[in-house]
C-alpha cells in the first residue's frame, strides 16, 4: 500500500496593513514564541529604517527584539543560512528580489515571516508586498484605528507634502486613517 509521509516543509507568512496596525507587535509575538520553542531564529530589517535603535525591530508600543540591519536581500539569504525561522520587518523597503529570496528560504524548509505595508501613502499596492501575498501560505491583515473617526483603518495618511514614495517617519508625519478619512494631497 502506498503511504504518504509528510515532509519537513517551509512556508511564508505575511503580516500586512497600514502603519500603527500592530504588524511589528504581531511579528515580535510570533518570533518570541519560536524562540521559546528553541528554534533558531534570524531577524532582519532594512538599513533604511533607522527611526529607532538600529539592531532592533521596535513596535510603536515599544516592544523590541534584536535584529540585523541589512542593505540587500542577498544579505538575508546569506545570513539566514542556519536559521529555522526567518523574520523580516518593514519589508516594503526591500526591492522585488525579496519575493524570490523568501521563496528560496521557504523551499529550504524555513518558516519565513514577513511584515510590511501593503499600501503606500496614496493607498496604492506597495511592492513587493502584493507579490509576496500571492505566494504566501498564510496571510494576516492588521487594521489600525482611524485617528479621525475611530473606524478600523486600512490606510496610512502622510501629513507632510512630500510626494516621494519612501519617506521614513513615524507619528511625526504619518497617521492611521480609514478609507473615508484618508486623503491624497498630490493633485493640489
Ligand atoms: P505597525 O508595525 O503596524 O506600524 P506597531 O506594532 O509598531 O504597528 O504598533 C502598534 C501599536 O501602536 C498599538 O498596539 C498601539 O499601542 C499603537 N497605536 C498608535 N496609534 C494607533 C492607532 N491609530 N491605531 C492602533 N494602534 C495605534
Ligand atoms: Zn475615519
Amino acid at each position: 500500500m502506498l503511504s504518504i509521509v509528510p515532509k519537513d516543509m517551509g512556508w511564508i507568512e505575511v503580516i500586512c496593513g497600514p502603519m500603527f496596525s500592530g504588524k511589528s507587535e504581531e511579528l515580535i509575538r510570533r518570533l518570541r514564541r519560536a524562540e521559546i520553542a528553541k528554534l533558531k531564529v534570524a531577524i532582519f530589517k532594512p538599513h533604511i529604517d533607522d527611526r529607532y535603535a538600529t539592531g532592533h525591530i521596535v513596535s510603536h508600543s515599544a516592544q523590541r527584539l534584536p535584529s540585523v540591519p541589512v542593505s540587500s536581500t542577498a544579505e538575508i539569504l546569506e545570513r539566514a543560512a542556519d536559521a529555522q525561522v526567518v523574520g523580516i520587518d518593514e519589508a516594503q523597503f526591500f526591492d522585488m528580489d525579496l519575493v524570490d529570496i523568501c521563496q528560496q528560504l521557504a523551499d529550504q524548509g524555513k518558516r519565513v515571516i514577513v511584515a510590511g505595508l501593503d499600501q503606500d501613502y496614496r493607498g496604492k499596492p506597495f511592492e513587493p508586498i502584493p507579490q509576496l501575498l500571492a505566494v504566501a501560505e498564510y496571510i494576516t491583515k492588521t487594521l489600525a484605528i482611524c485617528v479621525q473617526c475611530g473606524n478600523p483603518a486600512g490606510r496610512t495618511q502622510r501629513l507632510s507634502k512630500d510626494s516621494e514614495r519612501v519617506v521614513v517617519g513615524a507619528a511625526d508625519i504619518y497617521e492611521a486613517r480609514c478609507r473615508f478619512c484618508h486623503q491624497v494631497h498630490d493633485e493640489e
